[in-house]
């Protein structure tokens, strides 16, 4: 039987529909599936496995769509828009995440571009850049990038920046040394803790755990402004097992872990200073760019770096570290400890000690 036009017409259009429907579910499917994160750093470096260790592989621009495919330890597999895959830092490219360092190369592209003291076009202008000139990204926040050009520092609109190390086949990315502590994960232990209040000052009014505690939320707060992701092994006034504090960085796997501590010894007021320990030797550059800075920056005499049999050690399998701080029962020492002043001091070093190891 011949079909009346109307219901030829009616038949194309039920078909029509049918493949929009199906159209439509389809892609419902395939971007369940899938997450897509934007690029809004000016760079992001992706690298062969999940962590900073691995070698960079090439980078993602500001804008490049990345599908993630799987997460591993905060980090995510994702395919590029070129169908190459690898791994980037999940927190580097999680929304609202707005800091990257990046150490990448990048050259201005407008004539007569400021750099600034810092983010911001009220801050003092340091230079004025022709276009063209190669800068190197080291972080990027609110839309500003923190560069160095030659021997100087300041920031500049990252709108003005064009990255050029895209393909990652300078040293500038190849290498673990060239990356920053933003793409690591930090794990920090503040010694003690709840019932075990550590050691404690000569009169009995402070304890080595509320010292620990409050200089670790310094050094989280500096690092955090590096982008790094931070992790502690208690925030507040709790005790976690010493298997347990190992465990806490075996699991996040952490590029760097420091246990801090202040001492005690045997009688009051016998001892003084600060000693950095390790316990693989693997982990002694790390405990030497370290304690650089301690002996630089504190006011305590330095004792120096040196192996130790300390548990949060031995069952750690990531590069790690126990500081001890100065002497609890040593009233010069506690009169250094107990200060902000004192405890910023320590952040400092530590921070410019990860940050060498990582370079
Ligand atoms: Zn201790």
């Amino acid at each position: 039987m011949k079909q009346s036009r109307k219901q030829k017409n009616f038949m194309q259009l039920l078909i029509l529909n049918l493949i929009i429907i199906l159209t439509i579910i389809a892609c419902f499917i395939y971007l369940g599936r899938y997450k897509v994160v934007v690029v809004d750093n000016i760079a992001i470096n992706i690298r062969s496995g999940p962590g900073v260790s691995y070698d960079v592989q090439t980078q993602a621009k500001k804008g490049d769509h990345l599908t993630v495919l799987s997460k591993k330890n905060q980090w995510y597999n994702v395919r590029l828009s070129d169908n190459s895959t690898g791994w980037v830092a999940s927190w580097l490219v999680e929304q609202g995440n707005a800091n990257s360092s990046t150490n990448v190369d990048a050259t201005v592209n407008t004539n007569g571009t400021k750099l600034r003291e810092s983010g911001s076009t009220d801050s003092q202008v340091l230079a004025t850049l022709k276009n063209g000139q190669k800068v190197t990204v080291t972080l990027e926040q609110n839309g500003w990038a923190q560069v160095e050009v030659g021997k100087k520092e300041g920031w500049i609109n990252a709108s003005l920046l064009d990255v050029t190390s895209k393909t990652g086949t300078n040293t500038a990315t190849t290498t673990k040394g060239a990356t920053s502590i933003a793409e690591a994960t930090i794990v920090l232990d503040p010694g003690h803790g709840g019932a075990d209040p550590g050691a404690e000052s000569t009169d009995g009014k402070l304890f080595e755990k509320n010292m620990t505690l409050s200089t670790v939320k310094i050094v989280k707060e500096k690092l955090e402004k590096l982008g790094a992701n931070v992790v502690l092994t208690r925030s507040s006034d709790t005790f976690v097992s010493l298997s347990n504090i190992a465990e806490i960085s075996n699991n996040a796997k952490a590029d760097a872990f420091i246990s801090f501590h202040f001492d005690s010894s045997e009688n009051a007021n016998e001892a003084s200073g600060t000693t950095t320990y390790y316990y693989n030797d693997a982990n002694k550059n790390l405990a030497a760019d370290v304690n650089k800075y301690l002996a630089a920056n504190l006011p305590l005499q330095n004792r120096g770096y040196e192996f130790a049999d300390y548990q949060v050690l031995r069952e750690n399998k990531r590069p790690a570290l126990l500081l001890e701080l100065g002497y609890m029962n040593n009233d010069s020492d506690v009169a250094s400890i107990k200060t902000k002043a004192y405890q910023k001091k320590i952040a400092t070093a530590v921070v410019a000690g990860l940050k060498d190891y990582f370079k």
